[in-house]
């Protein structure tokens, strides 16, 4: 259930609409805008027809949120959900572009990733220092040391970092070193990691599990809400289907239906949707188009000699014209992304 409010409703009148709501034991969470204020109310809302809540002063509508999931349903939010990622945010005008490697490999490579995408317009670096392999036997990445090379890098270049954290245990390390947490495919429902990201204030960048469907997603965002952080940043980056001729099949009209669906960004991953590098310009040109507020894209100095996902990783040069590209479309769409700046 939401509350609406009056425009110029008071301090004092929201307040007590939310002890009146309160005092029936539900939980109330409120969304300020600047033209309007919703006050969403969790729990038991069969307790709330014994109030005539028309009757409170301040109040303008009650509006029931027949979704499963509630904190990151629009309804709930009196306005988009901006999430902040160094000097820039996810879900304002600018689609934001994070680039860098699968993996962290070393720092010589990290330095020169991080300056070359910096420089044609990318805004945050990733790079796994955790990585979640579907055999055993593949590289899992350099640990705690790979998260030491991106706090270097970052301190170095300004930018941000995201890297994933694969395990609760792990939570308070990444943490302390990561400016955005990445849950992956293969741990959106891992329901104590997300719990546990959800007491943490950092933001969360949340992909869509391969098996999972829009509905899914949100209420694996809903579990990290709840635990109060709603710093989430949502990710499609493709599903398992019978196609074969992708590694997984880029769910392009997920990004619409999440837009209208929540007020949290959505970005695009066109990497590890198209599994190969000939794909990720075009279905990153797609997402932009679609609404997608930032795309997260893989590349490495040297594809050939990655670690791990070369086949999909853009070299720098094609990473440039990727960014070249994208101009185009962020105009069309309404929306602007960093140009190239002088070599930093
Ligand atoms: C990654 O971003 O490197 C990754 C492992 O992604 P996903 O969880 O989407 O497979
Ligand atoms: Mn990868």
């Amino acid at each position: 259930m939401i509350i609406v409010t009056r425009r110029g409703v008071t301090d004092a009148e929201l307040d007590h609409i939310r002890e009146r709501v309160e005092a029936l034991g539900l939980r109330t969470h409120l969304s300020r805008g600047e033209h309007r204020t919703i006050i969403g109310c969790l729990g038991d809302e069969a307790r709330l027809q014994s109030v005539p809540l028309h009757s409170i002063p301040g109040v303008e509508a009650v509006h029931a949120v027949l979704k499963p999931y509630k904190l990151a349903s629009r309804e709930f939010a009196a306005e988009d959900t901006r999430v902040p990622l160094g000097s820039v945010e996810l879900g304002g005008p600018e689609i934001v572009v994070v680039a860098g490697p699968c993996s962290v490999e070393g720092a010589d490579m990290m330095e020169e990733t991080a300056r070359a995408v910096q420089a044609v317009g990318a805004r945050g670096l990733r790079g796994g220092a955790f990585k979640p392999r579907t055999s055993p036997y593949s590289f899992m990445g350099m640990g705690e040391s790979g998260l030491q090379i991106l706090a270097d890098v970052r301190a170095s270049t300004g930018l941000p970092v995201v890297t994933e954290v694969m395990d609760t245990r792990q939570v308070e390390l990444v943490a302390s070193y990561a400016d955005v947490l990445q849950i992956g495919a293969r741990n959106m429902q891992n329901f104590a990691l997300l719990t546990e990201v959800g007491r943490l204030r950092r933001p969360v960048l949340l992909k869509r599990g391969m098996s999972a469907t829009v509905k899914d997603l949100l209420l694996a965002a809903e579990y990290v809400m709840a635990q109060g952080n709603p710093n989430v940043i949502l990710c499609e980056r493709g599903i398992r289907t019978f196609e074969t001729a992708t590694r997984n099949t880029f769910d392009l009209a997920a990004i619409p239906v999440l837009k209208a669906e929540t007020h949290l960004p959505v970005v695009a991953d066109p990497s590890h949707a198209g599994g190969r590098r000939s794909l990720v310009a075009p279905l990153s040109y797609a997402a932009v188009a679609a609404g997608a507020d930032g795309l997260l894209i893989e590349v490495h100095p040297d594809p050939e000699t990655a670690t791990s996902d070369g086949d999909q990783s853009l070299d720098f040069s094609e990473f440039a014209d990727l960014m070249d590209g994208l101009r185009a479309f962020a105009d069309a769409a309404g929306r602007t992304v960093a140009g190239a700046t002088a070599a930093v």
